[in-house]
């Protein structure tokens, strides 16, 4: 389809029922080129390559969409957004939409001029990912030299140009240690909210599963500090908390249930419910050239799949907490059981949960394999670095 059949097709007017159902946010998924190369990196293990994003043009049309729909924020993600020499453009037609606009950044390929510009273009608010505060092992961590100092500077201005800040901190095995100097981090360099994000083991994490996994006390020993911090620093800095699935005793409600908060589009415009969703198989994805971002979300096979309660089996179906975490996560459900329709094993009652409980006390204290990196083509691991 071409960007003016897309934009006609933006026009038609939308069915009220889809504004009603709206999801509130839509992840988009710019590029997946980016210099890091974090080992539980959340993109596929197939990257797209940079010959299939969408133009300029059709994420404009994706924006003015969006907003139609009414979704109110944007997250630019990648990869790395930043990469995209057009992100000034895709950041003004979503400002202009009326969508509130953040930017998911690992930082190392700004410049103060260019977050400057993003600013000016409608920039609301940044969120930069860190791997550590210790510098030589933040470096390891996202195989990029110079990238933790890079970051500390992306900070400063960020906060120079008075743009509100989150740090997203990914915790695992390897950085645990450093969570309450993780916490004075971001507090030092003015964010008003931090994300400890322990891992979720999909895609690349899934592969580096052995070399992220926490042990249980570990894990433990992070709650009580961030039990400790949100107290201690209320009105400074609010603190998010991402358990881990295999030390929790129920599922979180994967992207706040399927099809109904999030959507995701990947750089070559495929829109899915949860962006690890290709994993499934079977699944059919429309994306955004040849279909209608709305018809999509209100009708497409993807999205109506696993949407609501129907399609539980036992022992989701007759349980209390169906409509609250919606049966977990489909893609970990199929990963260990085959059927994405089953109770996701993160769940204390899924017949499967003992089993994949195990992997994680297991894992956690043999010693850890080395990085298998996030790589375009073949992936890497730490000794051909
Ligand atoms: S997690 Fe790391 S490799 Fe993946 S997009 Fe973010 S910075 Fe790049
Ligand atoms: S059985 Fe299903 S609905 Fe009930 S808590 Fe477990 S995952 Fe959630």
């Amino acid at each position: 389809m071409t960007d003016t059949q897309m934009l006609s097709r933006e026009a038609a007017p939308l069915e009220e029922e889809a504004c009603a159902r709206a999801p509130v946010g839509l992840l988009a998924e710019l590029t997946h080129r980016c210099p890091l190369q974090c080992p539980y990196c959340s993109n596929p293990t197939e990257l797209e390559r940079a010959n299939t994003e969408l133009s300029t043009a059709d994420w404009q049309s994706v924006m003015r969409q969006a907003a139609e729909l009414g979704i109110l924020q944007i997250h630019l993600s990648g990869g790395e957004p930043t990469a995209r020499r057009d992100l000034e453009e895709i950041v003004e037609t979503a400002a202009k939409s009326g969508l509130y606009t953040n930017l998911i950044t690992a930082g190392v390929l700004l410049s103060r001029e260019r977050l400057e510009k993003l600013r000016d273009a409608g920039l609301d608010h940044v969120q930069l990912s860190i791997q550590d505060v210790d510098v030589e092992n933040a470096d390891r961590i996202g195989a990029y030299k110079g990238g933790a100092k890079k970051k500390h500077e992306v900070a400063g201005w960020v906060r120079e140009l008075d743009m509100p800040l989150t740090v997203n901190a990914p915790i695992h095995r390897q950085n645990i240690e450093n969570l309450p100097a993780i916490i004075d981090y971001a507090v030092d360099v003015g964010a008003g909210r931090l994300e400890v994000a322990h891992i979720q083991y999909y895609a690349w994490a899934l592969k580096n599963r052995a070399a992220l996994m926490p042990t249980k006390e570990a894990f433990m020993k992070t709650a009580e500090i961030v039990k400790e911090a949100k107290e201690r620093l209320k009105g400074i800095l609010v603190i998010d908390f991402v358990v881990p699935d295999y030390y929790a005793k129920y599922p979180k409600p994967c992207m706040g249930g399927w099809g109904r908060g999030i959507i995701n589009v990947t750089p070559s415009g495929r829109v899915l419910p949860c962006h690890a969703a290709e994993s499934l198989p079977g699944m059919q994805f429309d994306n955004v050239r040849d279909r209608p971002l709305a018809d999509i979300w209100l009708n497409g096979s993807a999205f109506e799949k696993y949407r609501g309660t129907d399609w539980m089996k036992e022992p989701c179906r007759s349980c209390d907490r169906r409509e609250i975490d919606f049966g977990g996560c489909r893609c970990q459900a199929f990963a260990l059981t085959g059927d994405a329709a089953n109770t996701d094993p993160a769940c204390s009652l899924s017949p499967k949960h003992e089993e994949w409980a195990k992997v994680a006390e297991v894992e956690s204290h043999k010693p850890a394999p080395e990085f298998v990196y996030r790589r375009m083509g073949k992936a890497a691991n730490a000794t051909s670095e």
